[in-house]
């Protein structure tokens, strides 16, 4: 980017180990005369950086492909050997350098220390241990087997003869009240008929409050062993909460009461009585809500008895004595009462 300014990247020379050489100005180790490894170029830490003044960039470097030696991105033949770099590959580029704070900072350096410790003592370095895929296979072989008891638990059934022994009916009606009810609200949204009204202060919403800036320095490998070096800001917020009056209150509404309910084990199903209290909207009244009506068979088996619940009309249909089929889980003993088959 123009503006930026751009500093030297370094490079350790693999031959003699000499550090910190610079990546513009020493495309030659000063101490061995060995090629500068592009590969081993490296971003400086704050106090090693040295700046390139008047310099103009022109592409990465050409790497010879006869000597290895990097040579300026203009440059048709190496200033080394003397070889054609018409072919020549481009230095590759490290990834940015994005430093956000002064721990993550720290945690990238010393990263590239042990990098740079793992080149010169390859052996040094444990190979990485191997004990996940043991837990892995363990894991899979439960999950397989619970899977397998579910599977089992579903469909692995035995057929069964069973007997009708009876019949079961229930039938219940909900009653609802006419009464006071607590309930809570935004004060602007409370009903007319609210009263008994408390207020308390609560967290309604929350507001972003502009709050600076986050910056970043980003680090940009050029490839001709400079780098630039800009900031990058985005603007910060924090978030603040806005409060607002919360009212509870009571109101007079219909809701649920009691439950009226009536049973037998004969074929004449009946609605229970209500005695409903009043049917006016008043204090204290009351009013039929949901009906709900539940029927069942009896059934006698090898040593264990079943209920199943059917429609009202097959319910009736099943003459008490007479035989039928049935399929039970083999391993949670309960009946698959869609498969009730008549004998014959
Ligand atoms: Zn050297
Ligand atoms: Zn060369």
């Amino acid at each position: 980017m123009a503006g930026d300014r751009a500093y030297e990247m370094l490079w350790d020379c693999g031959y003699c180990g000499a550090q910190k050489l610079l990546g513009k100005s020493q495309k030659f180790c000063p101490q061995c005369g060995a090629p500068q490894d592009t590969q081993a170029r490296y971003f400086p830490d704050e106090p090693d950086k040295v700046e390139v003044l008047g310099h103009r960039y022109e592409g990465a470097d050409k790497i010879c492909p006869a000597c290895q030696a990097p040579n300026g991105a203009l440059a048709e033949f190496c200033g080394r050997c003397g070889s054609p770099l018409s072919e020549a590959a481009r230095a590759k580029r490290l990834q940015d350098q994005v430093r956000a704070d002064e721990a993550k900072f720290a945690a990238s350096l010393s990263l590239r220390q042990q990098e740079a410790e793992r080149r010169r003592h390859p052996a040094a370095v444990a190979p990485p241990a191997r004990t996940g895929n043991q837990r892995l296979y363990l894991w899979v072989a439960v999950a397989l087997s619970v899977l397998g008891l579910v599977l089992a638990l579903l469909f692995w059934t035995r057929q069964e003869t069973v007997v009708v022994s009876g019949h079961y009916w229930r039938q219940a009606i909900q009653i609802e009240r006419y009464g006071p009810v607590a309930e809570s609200a935004w004060c602007d949204s409370m009903p007319f008929a609210a009263y008994g009204v408390a207020r308390h202060s609560e967290i309604r919403s929350y507001q972003q409050i502009p709050d600076g800036q986050d910056c970043q320095m980003r680090r940009v490998d050029r490839g001709d062993g400079t780098f630039t070096e800009h900031q990058e800001c985005r603007p910060k917020y924090r978030s603040e909460p806005v409060y607002d009056q919360r009212c509870d209150y009571r109101i007079d509404r219909w809701s649920w009461s009691r439950e009226a309910s009536a049973e037998g084990h004969d074929l004449a199903p009946r609605w229970p009585s209500t005695g409903l209290a009043g049917a006016r909207p008043c204090l204290g009244c009351e009013r039929e809500g949901g009906r709900e009506s539940r029927f069942e068979v009896l059934l006698r088996g090898q040593g264990r008895e079943y209920r199943c619940g059917l429609a009202q009309e097959a319910w009736r249909g099943m003459r008490d004595g007479s035989r039928w089929t049935l399929k039970v889980g083999a391993v949670d003993k309960q009946p698959r009462c869609d498969s009730l088959k008549p004998v014959d």
